[in-house]
């Protein structure tokens, strides 16, 4: 047996406020005249109290980005090229955002230093060479991108990840009163992906005991905040935010399972988003995780979330089969869902019919 062997994220400042340590934490960072590059969701565009907060000093820049799309290969490269014509080189990448913005800056900050497409890294330990220094500071929590160890792009021939050791990031700045903001909907959905994490990983065949002890705490904040609790407060958010570190290191020495499987078909096919996608697929897993999906449903109604139905309902086979092979690919998450005959439960049919529930 071979262990995985990864890169954890280096250094983590946690607590509120602590987004105005930005500028004494990157300081000892800066090259000579290089520009510290700050790609912010423009959802932030006009909100001063955060951009006003931003540690411009010299030729620093803010490159606002759209998380209405999930990221693209094309315009990771579109970023990066531009900023290597410009500046040459940069001191440093800050991603401010939700998975989005944390995935973006990842992988511009890769393509700093590696040549051709971000679209030829799109796989396992293709990177050959450590990026630029790069920060994540998330204003939305339940991902887990800001400790993960890839950036999940979507690219002209798929969805996958850079999956690397440059990828972690130098520095992550968790401050829970940057996510105090996000919209209620959007806050329960990408927090349901820390949740479906927690699920998919306990539950899995790949489950040893470093997964499963960081596993539990996730699922335990989940549980208690959006269960248990019964007002949204700033507590439920420094939680949220603990969840999301937790989940995202609990996949790191597991895996996902079927929801996600299932979810990135969607998001191929259709560009449904990660955090509602998988809502969308969880509601219909009560066959795989049982328990999991009881709780799911009660959080769905304790909140009163709506989730989208009948967003399969016209489309055609060609379609299907496309959602279907996309799904099939993620072989490592069958197996870990299902152990290693999967195949004698997942059949095209079995996909087909569960995508028509969907
Ligand atoms: P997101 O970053 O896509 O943002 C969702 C929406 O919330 C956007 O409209 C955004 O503008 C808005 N938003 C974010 N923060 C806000 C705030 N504080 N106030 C108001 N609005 C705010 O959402 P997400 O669910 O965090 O991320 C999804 C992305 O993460 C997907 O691209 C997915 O592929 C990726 N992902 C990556 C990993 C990884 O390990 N790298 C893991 C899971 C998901
Ligand atoms: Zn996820």
């Amino acid at each position: 047996m071979k262990f995985k062997n990864f890169p954890m994220v280096k250094m983590v400042v946690y607590g509120r406020g602590c987004f105005d340590q930005t500028a004494d934490i990157i300081k000892p960072h800066r090259k000579g005249d290089y520009p510290f590059i700050y790609i912010v969701d423009d959802v932030f565009k006009d909100k001063q109290e955060l951009i006003g907060r931003v540690p411009l000093s010299g030729t620093d820049k803010i490159v606002f980005a759209s998380a209405a799309d999930e990221p693209k290969t094309k315009q990771v490269d579109a970023i990066a090229n531009e900023l290597k014509d410009t500046y040459g080189e940069v001191s440093g990448v800050i991603g401010i955002g939700g998975g989005s913005m944390l995935d973006l800056a990842k992988a511009v900050s890769l393509m700093m230093t590696n040549p051709g497409s971000s679209a030829d890294y799109q796989g396992w330990d293709l990177v050959k060479v450590p990026g630029a220094y790069h920060v994540g500071i998330p204003t939305l929590s339940g991902t887990g991108a800001e400790v993960s160890r890839t950036t999940v792009l979507t690219g002209p021939e798929r969805k996958l990840g850079m999956n690397s050791d440059y990828t972690p990031f130098d520095q992550i700045v968790l401050d829970p009163e940057l996510i105090k903001n996000a919209p209620k909907n959007q806050r329960f959905y990408t927090g349901m992906d820390c949740y479906i994490h927690c699920v998919e990983s306990l539950t899995g065949t790949y489950l040893n005991t470093f997964s499963q002890s960081y596993g539990e705490k996730a699922n335990e904040l989940c549980e208690e905040i959006f269960l248990e609790k019964n007002e949204w407060d700033d507590d439920s958010d420094d939680k949220l935010m603990m969840a999301s570190f937790h989940g995202g290191m609990s996949i790191a020495y597991s895996q996902v399972g079927v929801a996600h499987a299932l979810s990135y078909g969607l998001s191929f096919l259709l560009g449904t988003k990660h955090g509602i996608g998988n809502c969308i697929v969880f509601d219909h897993l009560e066959e795989f995780y049982p328990d999991g999906v009881k709780k799911f449903k009660a959080m769905v109604d304790k909140h009163e979330i709506y989730i989208p139905k009948g967003i399969c309902a016209d489309l055609t086979d060609a379609q299907f089969e496309k959602m279907i092979d996309v799904a099939m690919f993620l072989e490592p998450l069958w197996e870990n869902a299902l152990g290693k005959n999967w195949r004698e439960t997942i059949t095209r049919k079995k996909l087909r019919e569960m995508y028509e529930l969907m």
